[in-house]
């Protein structure tokens, strides 16, 4: 499964980031996601499994979407097509074979709670997120 492949690639990334900066757990993760990806949906059913016994447990997946732009080969203009599976200019009915955007896969950024100024309650925190 694609979304799922995605999902552990983003959990590692994100927890490796973690790791890296010290932190004890992941708990947000922004990523851009074009309009004809069409996945955004499944890679937050994906999400939460995936995060399952890594720093990102109980993170949250934040998906921006990102809409679908074309330029159109006839009047040039760029425009959204009405559905990403007819991509044809919403004025002139021309084909639009240009996407601009919309295929857009981006990992934005990674929140950490060690951003948190909480260091009297450090120590009970360390334990307990791996399971
Ligand atoms: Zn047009």
């Amino acid at each position: 499964m694609h979304e799922l492949t995605l999902a552990n690639s983003l959990v590692e990334l994100a927890a490796c980031h973690a790791a890296n900066h010290g932190a004890e757990r992941v708990t947000r993760i922004n990523i851009r996601l074009g309009q004809l990806c069409g996945i955004a949906r499944a890679l937050h059913f994906c999400f939460g499994p995936a995060t399952r016994g890594t720093l990102c447990e109980g993170a949250e997946l934040h998906i921006t979407e990102v809409p679908l732009t074309a330029q159109c080969d006839a009047c040039g203009g760029v425009k959204t097509p009405r559905t990403p599976f007819n991509l044809r200019c919403p004025d002139c009915g021309g084909p639009v074979r240009k996407v601009l955007s919309g295929r857009e896969m981006e990992l934005v950024s990674i929140e950490l709670d060690s951003q948190a100024p909480a260091a009297a309650v450090a120590n009970d925190k360390t334990q307990g997120q791996i399971q």
